[in-house]
This record gives structure tokens, C-alpha cells and sequence, in this order.
């Protein structure tokens, strides 16, 4: 796993819980609904530029479906009030990103 991004999904093991949604405090992820997914739904970085490299989605996956680059060659973004706003934008919205950043 080498691509150069903050955080991926391996999307056959996404079982559409939402927990790393839940724990991730920067709004880098959101649920997109997926039709060819059996559970209808899939975990997806829409914010990947506002990862923070906390590990908490990783920590918190209990399907090993996504994983956290390397902070010794990543260089993440600070969490910012904008991010942590979307953050809290994407749990009222049941895990689903404000439709403007779909
Ligand atoms: S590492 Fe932290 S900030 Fe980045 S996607 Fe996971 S929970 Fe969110
Ligand atoms: S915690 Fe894992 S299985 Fe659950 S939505 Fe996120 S990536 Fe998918």
C-alpha cells in the first residue's frame, strides 16, 4: 500500500457501519450510498486533503476495510475549526456529507 494518500478504504470489506465515520474528528469521511454494494452504502474520503492522521477510523474499523498512511512519510493536515465543523455536519447528517459536497 503505497499510494500516495492519507487514508484509504478497501471497499469488498466496508460493511457500511459507519463507525469510522463516527470517530473521525476532521470530516475526511462520509458514507456515499453504493447500489452494488450489498449493504447499499460504502465508507469514502471525500476530505482526504483534512486528514489529520489520528488513526482513529483505522482503530475503529472492526472489518480491517481502511487504513492510515504513515506519519513518518505523510504529511497530514491540522485539524482546523472549518474541518472540525464538517465533521459534525457529516454525524447530523447521519453519516451522509452535506449534499453541496457530494
Ligand atoms: S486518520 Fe483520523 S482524520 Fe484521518 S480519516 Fe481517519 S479518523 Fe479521520
Ligand atoms: S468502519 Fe470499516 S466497515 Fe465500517 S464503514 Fe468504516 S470502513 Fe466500512
Amino acid at each position: 500500500m503505497t499510494q500516495n494518500v492519507p487514508v484509504w478504504i478497501m471497499e469488498s470489506r466496508c460493511k457500511a457501519c459507519s463507525l469510522c465515520v463516527e470517530v473521525c474528528p476532521s470530516g475526511t469521511l462520509a458514507m456515499r450510498s453504493e447500489p452494488k454494494s450489498a449493504l447499499g452504502a460504502i465508507a469514502e474520503a471525500i476530505a482526504p486533503d483534512d486528514c489529520i492522521g489520528c488513526g482513529e477510523c483505522e482503530l475503529a474499523c472492526p472489518d480491517f476495510a481502511i487504513a492510515v498512511a504513515d506519519r513518518k512519510t505523510f504529511k497530514f493536515a491540522k485539524l482546523t475549526e472549518a474541518s472540525r465543523a464538517n465533521a459534525q455536519a457529516i454525524k447530523a447528517g447521519g453519516y451522509y456529507a452535506p449534499k453541496d459536497k457530494r
